[in-house]
């Protein structure tokens, strides 16, 4: 596809997301039902063409568990990503829509992941840094596939300048200013897992006014590597530098009652990031309400200590993801009942 930004008509808005918003558009010349994701740079012309380049490895990215890219082009102040439109949307507004999802079905998310990171790495030494629910995709077919990996070292560092965001499903390792690794993956992959099967973020558990603490965009520095060895680096203080982007962010945060400055509730981010850090790690509770492989799956990982965590690869071994390989659900049919 040739891409231009006059040929993609908008048919309707998607979603809103840290680094920008999605929407659904028709290619007009080819007909093509695409996700346009609009995602504002701050940043020079150069370090933009930068982004663009590294971008079109995404061209290689060919898995039936990764959301396919059609292109992406520069237009100004935005860059424009547009994708595979997966038409059942991401898995965490599919269990809030329909509540807590069957673990069988669970078990299939977790093995497309797994194949999807698995790909990333094995094929192009890529980690996908972002993994969550919002970032799991379903379609009418029955596929579930991965979106938002981190392809462009670019991208990341613009995002992370303009618009700090932190997000619940790290690792706590990451927490403790680690570099990424793949294993960081397989501990938010662990945490989305818990939050499907339990319909609700693990952590929002004991706290009381939490309800969407898996989402906490704007509210922290995520540990840069090198920058801060420790939680207690994090600083609640605003950042100085007002994020450009703070127009566009700006109405999802107030809906979700997080904001810079709000004292209370910036603590209460801190005690959640030093509770994965010193606390031991969620499990799928109760005890026997999932079959135990669920359980010894998601305990694995959610190994603190990420030398011991298993890697994707390592983890398409286990029984639970065996038996998801041989298993007759049919995600098809699920995928059609809401
Ligand atoms: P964050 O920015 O914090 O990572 P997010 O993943 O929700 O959060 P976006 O990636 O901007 O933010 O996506 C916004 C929403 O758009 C998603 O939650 C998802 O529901 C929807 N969406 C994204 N990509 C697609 C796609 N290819 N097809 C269908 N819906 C999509
Ligand atoms: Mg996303």
């Amino acid at each position: 596809y040739d891409l231009r930004n006059e040929d993609l008509k908008d048919m309707q808005e998607l979603g809103q997301g840290n680094g920008g918003s999605v929407k659904k558009v028709e290619h007009a010349p080819t007909g093509t039902i695409m996700a346009k994701k609009v995602v504002l740079i701050d940043a020079k012309p150069s370090v933009r063409k930068q982004i663009l380049r590294e971008l079109h490895i995404m061209h290689e990215c060919n898995s039936r568990y990764i959301v396919s890219f059609y292109g992406a082009y520069l237009a100004d102040p935005n860059i424009c990503i547009c994708m595979e439109y997966m038409n059942k949307g991401s898995l965490d507004g599919i269990y809030k829509k329909i509540g807590a999802i069957d673990i069988d079905i669970v078990g299939q998310v977790a093995l497309a992941v797994l194949e999807g990171l698995t790909y990333l790495y094995d094929f192009h030494r890529i980690i996908h840094r972002d993994i969550k629910p919002s970032n799991m995709l379903c379609n009418s077919n029955g596929e579930i596939k991965i979106c938002d990996f981190g392809v462009s070292g670019e991208l990341i560092n613009s995002i992370a300048d303009t618009f700090v965001g932190t997000s619940t499903y790290m690792s706590p390792e990451r927490i403790q200013g680690a570099q990424y690794t793949v294993k960081s993956d397989v501990w938010s992959l662990g945490i989305s897992l818990i939050e499907l099967a339990l319909g609700r973020f693990p952590f929002a558990e004991s706290e009381s006014d939490d309800s969407d603490l898996s989402d906490l965009e704007g509210t922290l520095s995520p540990a840069r590597p090198g920058s801060m060895g420790s939680i207690a680096a994090l600083s609640l203080a605003p950042r100085q530098k007002p994020p450009k982007s703070a127009t566009a962010k700006k109405d999802k945060r107030k809906s979700k009652g997080v904001s810079l400055q709000g004292g209370g509730m910036t603590m209460s981010i801190l005690e959640l990031l030093q509770h994965i850090v010193n606390e031991s790690a969620p499990k799928l509770t109760p005890e026997g309400r999932f079959p135990k492989a669920a359980e010894n799956f998601v305990d694995s990982c959610l190994l603190k200590d990420p030398d011991a965590r298993k890697t994707p690869k390592e983890l398409l071994n286990y029984p639970w993801i065996e038996q998801a390989k041989t298993s007759t659900i049919d995600v098809e049919a699920w995928a059609n009942t809401f």
